[in-house]
């Protein structure tokens, strides 16, 4: 077993001037971790002779609650402009064609390389939105989890949190369409995605850091029938997650065949809850949107994604004044940084009202403390994990650099908005996960080899696509 996912029985002690505790700040933390979980915080302390020292302020990581790992390999592949009427659609069809590349070997450097970037920038947990299941023609492998499989083998190499979410995807589009080519390596029958899920169900059971959800790739992907199946099939407490108005067209495809929009039709024949992830949730009514706060349903918001797609501005600053829930995902990976999600989130609210301070609430009047307080609660939810310095959380935590100079000079109340409005380079020294120490100094312990691999496979993906 590699020393990322060893779970010490030994109690360690830890000490730092100010931590961002589950409470607020607090000032002259000591606190202790056991069994890879948090025992004890002590606010106002002294250091224990034997404690380990914190270089600098302290704050939970995030569940990073929206990833398409293989994606990462085309992140800024498409940038150049082919077609005046380039969208999200012209980018899928780039993205069918690098995916008829990968091998499951080829995933696994991929998904490998993207985790240990994700832990450096502060996400211990990932949802990982896994639907490339088969080989190049649609075959299935001789495992029908071998690609989910090369998912947990990258967690556990990394040794991040993961989250999988097998995903059903069998239509091209509403009303059962028959699937198109390129999604040929995607296609699962409700029996077939019935049997994956058991499979995924059989490694992942009691693992300490990684458990299983529910997934429907889109309502153009499935049917109704197909949904109550799964979901009367399956475990009933397990998250659900879903793309979901995330492109106009999705939306009035909607609308030809149903008569209702993809979250009003969510809404009313299958019915939203807590259990609910609804990725992206774009373009929204205001009933729609209301809905969405109301069920306690996380929207899944994926801002440099969406941004990079040319998706859409999500609601966010009426969703906040209904306590709606949400957190953040990197998506496509175009990038690996919580300040770049969360700044690109308020800004976009701030480019379309013409207005400043955007996204917070009545009993959090910070901007930045509310948005990274939400993307941890968020996040959290629709990962299916508790994150956060509290007493019996999972012992995942990090350590901002106290030699940049805003985080040195800032009061605690201060520190949040200086950090993701006001710093560019990656400010986060240490990653702690389930109490291992997984990234020390900036720095991951597999990370030389892990990008030499990677760099053949962007090679050998890029190679004529
Ligand atoms: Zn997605």
């Amino acid at each position: 077993m590699s020393s990322l996912n060893r779970m010490s029985s030994e109690t360690h002690h830890y000490y730092a001037e100010r931590a961002l505790l589950a409470s607020g700040w607090a000032d002259n933390v000591l606190f202790s971790v056991k069994d890879g979980q948090f025992l004890s915080f002590e606010a106002n302390s002294k250091p224990m002779p034997d404690c380990h020292l914190l270089s600098g302020p302290v704050l939970p990581t995030v569940a990073n609650l929206h990833s398409h790992a293989f994606q990462r390999v085309m992140a800024g592949a498409a940038e150049v402009s082919l077609n005046p009427s380039d969208s999200f659609w012209s980018w899928r069809d780039l993205m069918y064609k690098i995916v008829q590349k990968l091998t499951p070997e080829d995933v696994n450097i991929i998904a490998k390389q993207l985790y240990i970037d994700m832990l450096k920038a502060g996400y211990t947990q990932v949802g990982e939105f896994h639907y490339l299941h088969h080989g190049a023609k649609g075959q299935p492998y001789q495992q029908r989890s071998e690609m989910s499989s090369q998912m947990i083998a990258a967690a556990n190499d990394s040794g991040i949190g993961l989250t999988l979410l097998p995903v059903l995807y069998s239509h091209s589009g509403f009303g059962g369409q028959a699937p198109n080519a390129g999604q040929a390596r995607f296609i699962h029958s409700t029996d077939s995605y019935l049997a994956l899920h058991q499979e995924c169900h059989d490694q992942l059971v009691n693992h300490p850091r990684h458990t299983l959800g529910i997934c429907f790739h889109s309502l153009r992907a499935v049917t109704k029938p197909q949904i109550d199946t799964v979901l009367h099939s399956l475990a009933k407490d397990c998250p659900v997650h879903i793309h979901i108005a995330e492109q106009q067209k999705e939306v009035q495809d909607s609308i030809t065949f149903s008569g209702q929009r993809p979250v009003e039709w969510l809404h009313n024949e299958i019915g939203l809850n807590e259990r609910w992830c609804l990725v992206h949730a774009t373009h929204l009514t205001d009933e729609e949107r209301q809905a969405i706060a109301t069920s306690q349903a996380v929207a899944g918001l994926c801002p440099t994604t969406e941004a990079n797609l040319g998706d859409g501005i999500f609601p966010g600053v009426a969703f906040e004044q209904e306590n709606g829930r949400w957190g953040i995902g990197s998506d496509s990976h175009v990038s690996l940084s919580i300040v770049e999600e969360l700044r690109t989130l308020e800004y976009s609210q701030r480019l379309r009202d013409q207005q400043r301070n955007r996204l917070h609430r009545p009993a959090q009047n910070s901007v930045g403390d509310n948005l990274f307080q939400q993307a941890v609660l968020g996040g959290n939810q629709a990962c299916g994990v508790s994150l956060g310095l509290s007493q019996g959380n999972r012992a995942d935590f990090m350590v901002l650099d106290s030699a940049n100079p805003f985080i040195a000079a800032s009061e605690s109340k201060d520190l949040l908005n200086r950090w993701l409005f006001a710093t560019n380079e990656n400010l986060i020294k240490d990653v702690f996960v389930a109490g291992n120490h997984t990234i020390k100094n900036f720095r991951h312990q597999q990370e030389e080899s892990s990008r030499l691999a990677f760099t053949q496979v962007i090679k050998k993906a890029m190679n004529h696509a």
